[in-house]
């Protein structure tokens, strides 16, 4: 199942929506009057995570029902027509995000930064403000004043359904509700200054995610997928999944070790190789720049730079 946060143009509640392959529909319309008496119809993504399994599992057999019919529905929306928003617009606690998970994006950091490039022996974990999240395709915006060197990281999001603490890795996957594209938008300059990198990855829109998000069930396993990211149509990153130094399970035992995941934590789980830093010269992203981060199974971001100078 695919779901999404969207709005209609002439109004903008954001709604949770249920998605096919070319229309959207809010989850109570999918569900139709058939659904009444059977239970509650969560109205946002938080709320429907919030649930738990008890709500999701006969929610979501009913919706699968409803899905091939959907475009028949009156109340379906083609999905080009409205706006869609983050999954999850405003997550409740920072994303958390892996840093260097990907041994060529290890490699061409050290380089970038003249360190020797060291595999982490556990996962290096900071995060991005909540104030930071984006929709899929509203522009990236920042001010000259706050940063000039802005680059973009695509990574697979993983959203978390069940709570935990301590969780094994071999019950890592349970505790997952889907999957989700995040583009980890970083502020170079500002993660060199300021030693942490919190405020450079932290700034107004620096997190777009989208353009969906996929159930555990439906996006199957998460360590044989795509990653690519382009910028003006141009190819700047291209890696698979699979080259993830500590995968989504192990991500999650390491994360829960005396601290309690809850439902609708966000992991933003990190970067293949090809990020502007890495390159020769670096590249930074420039007003007026599309960069599209796509993640197989999920879909893509879509997100102009405008820059105030
Ligand atoms: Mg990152």
């Amino acid at each position: 199942m695919r779901f999404a946060t969207f709005s209609l143009p002439d109004d903008s509640h954001p709604r949770l929506g249920v998605v096919s392959a070319t229309h959207i529909a809010e989850l109570r319309a999918a569900l139709g009057p058939q659904w009444k008496g059977k239970g509650p119809v969560p109205g946002s993504m938080l709320e429907l995570i919030d649930g738990g399994p008890t709500m999701w599992t006969p929610l979501l057999a009913a919706v699968t029902e409803s899905l091939a019919g959907l475009s028949r529905n009156s109340e379906a929306k083609l999905i080009d027509s409205v706006r869609l928003h983050a999954p999850i617009p405003r997550p409740r606690k920072n994303v958390m995000c892996l840093g260097l998970n990907y041994l060529s994006h290890l490699e061409e950091s050290a380089r970038a930064r003249g360190r020797e490039a060291k595999i982490p022996e556990v996962p290096v974990i900071f995060t991005k403000s909540p104030t930071a999240v984006n929709g899929p395709y509203d522009p990236i915006h920042w001010d000259t004043a706050a940063t000039q060197q802005v680059d973009y990281e695509v990574e697979l999001g993983v959203v978390i359904g069940t709570a935990g603490k301590n969780i094994a890795r071999a019950n890592a996957m349970d505790h997952i509700f889907g999957y989700t594209v995040i583009n980890d938008v970083s502020a170079r300059d500002l993660q060199l200054r300021h030693m942490q990198w919190f405020k450079g990855k932290s700034l107004d829109g620096f997190c777009p995610m989208g353009p969906v998000l996929v159930t555990r069930d439906e996006f199957g396993d998460p360590q044989n997928k795509a990653i690519s990211l382009h910028v003006n149509g141009v190819e700047k990153q291209n890696s698979n999944t699979s080259r993830m130094i500590f995968p989504v399970d192990v991500i999650i035992e390491q994360l829960s070790k005396g601290m309690t995941l809850e439902p609708g934590d966000v992991i933003s789980t990190g970067t293949p190789e090809g990020v502007g830093l890495g390159r020769t010269p670096p590249e930074y992203l420039n007003d007026g720049d599309v960069v599209e981060a796509r993640v197989e199974g999920i879909g893509a971001l879509k997100n102009r730079v405008t820059v105030i100078r």
